[in-house]
Order: structure tokens, then sequence, then C-alpha cells
């Protein structure tokens, strides 16, 4: 297995290179909204990447190697191990995005992703710069239940490229295989926030996660996914863009008079308004 710090450089260079190329092209094609758009992702995931640079390596994954000191096993290596690494890799990365949309904290780190009523492959890279260490904070399971720590980040990584190309209105249905994985299909759904695809397919790379917690909907053909929530945030500013909600929480925190009113607002839903109209 790769180096994690490697697998990571690879991806993120993969994704910030996917993502120029995605801007000029909507530029080039006179797609000047889209363009700006994807400009502004690319500049979004410029601030993850720098921070990742200057804090991952010493900060999360020190972490997670110092965990495996604490493993309360060993797993052997071999097929077994695999699968049963990427498994659990998928089903921490479905826990984790039901998570980020039912708790209001949570829903600050991942908000960004879903503020834009656009859909495309740099959708994919329009994340918050804390998301990437929150993340890594749920792989101290697996490396505490023995899986060796390059496993673990060859399919936290795996999962996390697979939820790229799955940002893209290009690809319709794929048939049998939307049943069983999370495709473009699956994901336009998730984007979704008109009914009946609202809070639906939290799923990484299979689609049995959502289908055990009763949250899986497929695309239907007569209710066109309209993406993103009520308001969305048009800038490009990535600022603005990675910080848009953050204001708002912390005043109805400043708000709260009693231990009580403060806890409530801590672990609240967040208030995601749907679109009804395109
Ligand atoms: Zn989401």
């Amino acid at each position: 297995m790769p180096n994690p710090s490697k697998l990571i450089n690879i991806a993120a260079e993969g994704l910030i290179v996917l993502g120029a190329l995605a801007a000029v092209y909507d530029l080039m094609r006179g797609r000047i909204d889209r363009a700006r758009e994807s400009f502004g992702n690319l500049l979004t995931f410029a601030g993850v990447r720098v921070l990742g640079l200057v804090f991952r390596e010493a900060g999360v994954l020190s972490v997670l190697y110092a965990m495996q000191r604490h493993a309360w096993v060993r797993l052997p290596a071999g097929a077994l191990t695999s699968v049963a690494c990427f498994l659990l890799a998928d089903l921490i990365y479905f826990s984790r995005h039901w998570l980020y949309h039912h708790w209001r904290v949570m829903w600050l780190i991942h908000s960004a992703h879903h503020s834009s009523h656009d859909f495309t492959l740099t959708t994919a890279i329009r994340v918050n710069w804390l998301g990437g260490f929150i993340e890594d904070f749920f792989y101290i399971l697996p490396v505490l239940a023995g899986f060796p720590l390059g496993e673990v980040y060859f399919w936290r990584v795996f999962v996390r490229v697979h939820q790229t190309w799955v940002h893209t209105q290009k690809i319709g249905s794929l048939g049998f295989l939307d049943r069983i994985f999370h495709t473009p299909s699956i994901h336009r759904v998730h984007h979704a926030s008109n009914a009946p695809y609202r809070y639906r397919n939290y799923g990484g790379v299979l689609n049995i996660w959502d289908r055990m917690a009763g949250t899986f909907q497929p695309e239907l053909a007569d209710v066109k996914p309209l993406f993103g929530p009520a308001e969305p945030t048009r800038s490009m500013n990535p600022f603005k863009i990675v910080f848009e909600g953050w204001g708002l929480f912390f005043r109805d925190l400043g708000r709260a008079r009693t231990p009580r009113a403060l806890l409530a607002t801590l672990f609240s839903r967040p208030e995601i308004r749907p679109r009804i109209t395109s």
C-alpha cells in the first residue's frame, strides 16, 4: 500500500488539474457563469490544499500514526482484510455524510459543497477547508480496530476519489449499476433539495448503507433534480463560499441565554430551505 501522504497528494493534484481544465473549457465555450463558478470552486480547493500541506502531516496523520500503537488487535494482511477495510471505510463515509446533513455544527463544514444551483465536476472540489481534517478523525476507529494505516488511507482516498466523477449531469442512468453503486444519477438526487429527493443518498461507493437506513432514492424520469438550497451562494470568493452560514450560527449561539438554549443551538439540525422552482 502506498504511503498515505503520497496518496493524498496524488488525489489532490489530480482534482486541481481536473478543476482547472473544467474552468478553462467553460471559458472557451463562452459559459461565463459556469467558468466563474468553476474558478470559485478551484480557489476554494486551493485553500484545502494549502492547509492540508501545512497541517495534515504534522497534525491529523501523526495522530493516526500514533493510534496504530494502541490498536486493539493486529489484523493479518490479505484480501479478506482489504475487503473488510473497504466496507468499513465506505460505512464511515456514509455515517459521516449523514451527520453532515443532520447536525448544524457539521453542516457548517459541509454546506459549501451544497451551496450552488449548478452541479458539475468542479462541485466535487467545492469543499470546506476544515472538512479533510474532521474526516480524518473518523478513521481512528479502523486504525484502532487493527487495520494497517496504509490500507485504511488507501480506501479512504479511494472512496473520496470515487465521489469526484459522480458530480456530473452528462452521464444519465447506468441501469442496474445505479441500484448497487453510488453513480452520477444517485448523486444528482443527493444534491437536489426538491421532493422526493431531499435528505437522500449519503453513500460513498455502495448504496447498501442507504438501503439499510431507508435513505435510498433513485432518480425519477419525471422529477428533475433542483440542485442546492433555495438561496445559493453566488460569490466566487472562497472565504464567502467556505464561511457562509457561520455568522448566523454564532449569532444564534450568542443569543442563547441559558445553558439549555445553548445546548439546543449546538445540537440543532440545519435548516436547509428546499428549492421549489428551477
Ligand atoms: Zn452532502
